[in-house]
């Protein structure tokens, strides 16, 4: 079983944004989609799941995990790739993916760069592995922040607004690197995008200032709205 389940979850700023009105969400195995408009709260969501920030009420489980408590375990099960993320500009893609390999646990030089290999080839990055990241367009960029999230066999995928800035040839490529992935792990997909929903979730909520406003299959629920 992999499952998310988020029950009453709300959260206010500090400078009294209400950014996350009582929100409850069960999210299956698969790719689904978080549509909303801007200041939504999609983000605000997004980070309180990775464990970023703190929720003032409600809970998230992930499997047997309680998510707000237990931060350790989820990072260790989690991908996280935020909607603004910087590289560094003078390292090279697989220097970089090693040190992150290394990071999250794998001691192993041999191990790590088995799996580094293996991720480069997947998100189809394998022969620009020595090219420094300040050299990657932005759909490259993209698919190696993809990589990686994927280090360590991640539950669960976060991806925010993964597609802005891209062309429309890479917004596919990504598009199909996600749904490969989606075929056995939790991928969330946050997005104001509705065919990115419609094309590649199986089941989606739609959030509007905080609330959730519906939830279910993408095709019946955007036809209905
Ligand atoms: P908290 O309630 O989590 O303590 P803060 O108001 O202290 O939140 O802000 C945390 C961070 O978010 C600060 O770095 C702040 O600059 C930034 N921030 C503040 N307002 C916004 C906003 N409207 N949208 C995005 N980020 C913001
Ligand atoms: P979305 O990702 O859907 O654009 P956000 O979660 O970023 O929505 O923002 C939801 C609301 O909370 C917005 O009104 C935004 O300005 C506000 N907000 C987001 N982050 C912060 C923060 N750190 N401090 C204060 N307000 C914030």
């Amino acid at each position: 079983m992999n499952e998310l389940v988020i029950s009453n979850l709300s959260k206010t700023y500090s400078n009294g944004v209400q950014a996350l009105k009582n929100v409850s969400l069960t999210i299956p195995r698969g790719m689904f989609g978080l549509l909303g408009p801007n200041g939504a709260g999609k983000s605000s969501l997004m980070r309180t799941i990775a464990t970023l920030q703190e929720a003032d009420s409600g809970s998230i489980r992930l499997n047997t995990i309680d998510v707000l408590r237990q931060k350790e375990d989820v990072r260790k099960i989690l991908g996280y790739l935020p909607q603004e993320f910087g590289v560094y500009p003078k390292i090279s893609a697989e220097t970089m993916l090693d040190h992150i390999a290394t990071l999250k646990g794998i001691r192993n030089s041999n191990e790590r760069k088995e799996v580094v290999e293996a991720l480069l080839q997947k998100v189809n990055l394998y022969q620009f592995r020595k090219k420094n990241l300040g050299t990657f367009s932005g759909g490259m960029k993209q698919r190696f922040g993809i990589a990686q999230a994927l280090i360590g066999n991640p539950k669960l995928i976060i991806v925010d607004e993964p597609t802005a800035g891209l062309d429309p040839a890479e917004r596919n490529r990504f598009h199909n690197l996600l749904s490969e992935i989606g075929l056995n792990t939790i991928v969330i997909l946050s997005t104001h995008i509705v065919e990115d929903v419609t094309n590649l979730c199986s089941s989606m909520a739609i959030i509007c200032m905080g609330e959730v406003v519906a939830q279910g299959n993408p095709n019946t629920l955007v036809a209905s709205v």
